[in-house]
């Protein structure tokens, strides 16, 4: 169902100190955020079982930033599925760009991650995004188009029910450049419209669709004021309890 998400993707950020600090500061303002959003936090894999602990009581959801295709075996430094279920986590961020640009997974391989998620039950975010060449090019729909053809447009409809999708620029993630709304919205609409064409407008119409790439209290507003914008996957500004709560407020 499509829902209103802002989601904290911490990256490789906070100790097991500073993230129990981060968590107490976000459960502690929790009350001032509309309880139609729904928050979700990605922090490091060595942080996941004290988030989950901290959060039990709350509605925010713990999500991991990566996950291995492989159920178990020799994958020196991986974490499966079933790890992540054993301690409560059953979402997962796939095809981050910096998990495609700086480790290499390619369409083929976030094709299996994306496989072994859904199959373990996993709510998945999936990120998609042009890099700055591609924007400049003209080529942003082409390159978007063929990231989820690559990656997604194999699953059966009933799979897009366990679906969130990320539309983040590269240029646009860590810069402090956003994409401007209008880019937001013309990508989002764009997104859905090939949903629709490969499933149904039924399916397009109950996706949620989130914005990432430099998004702040400053901007979040326009950006989620928009037709086929329904929240926002958060880097930076997911590091801090307030700015984050306040993205949050941004609807
Ligand atoms: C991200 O990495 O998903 C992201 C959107 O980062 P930032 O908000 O810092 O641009």
């Amino acid at each position: 169902m499509r829902q209103k998400i802002v989601a904290g993707n911490w990256k490789m950020n906070c100790d097991l100190e500073e993230t129990k600090t981060l968590l107490k500061a976000l459960k502690s303002k929790l009350d001032s955020v509309d309880p139609a959003v729904n928050l979700i936090v990605a922090p490091s894999f060595t942080n996941l079982l004290p988030a989950v602990e901290m959060l039990k009581d709350t509605s925010i959801e713990v999500a991991a930033q990566n996950m291995h295709p492989k159920p178990n075996g020799p994958y020196t430094g991986e974490v499966s599925a079933k790890m992540l279920s054993s301690i409560g986590v059953k979402t997962v961020i796939l095809g981050h760009s910096e998990r495609r640009k700086y480790f290499g997974e390619t369409k083929a391989l976030l094709n299996d991650k994306v496989n072994t998620a859904l199959t373990q039950n996993f709510k998945v975010i999936f990120c998609v995004g042009e890099s700055l060449a591609a924007r400049q090019d003209k080529q942003h729909f082409q390159v978007v188009q063929s990231q989820l053809k690559g990656s997604l447009f194999y699953l059966s409809k009933k799979n897009w029910e366990h679906l969130i999708l990320a539309y983040e620029p590269v240029w646009a993630i860590g810069t402090g450049e956003t994409a401007t709304a209008q880019q937001a919205q013309e990508m989002h609409a764009f997104i859905r419209e090939e949903i629709a064409q490969n499933y149904d407008q039924q399916t397009a119409d109950q996706v949620t669709i989130l914005y990432g790439g430099s998004v702040k209290p400053g901007n979040a507003q326009e950006l989620f004021s928009q037709k086929d914008v329904d929240g926002g996957l958060i880097g930076g500004a997911a590091l801090n309890a307030d700015d984050f709560l306040n993205i949050a407020n941004c609807f």
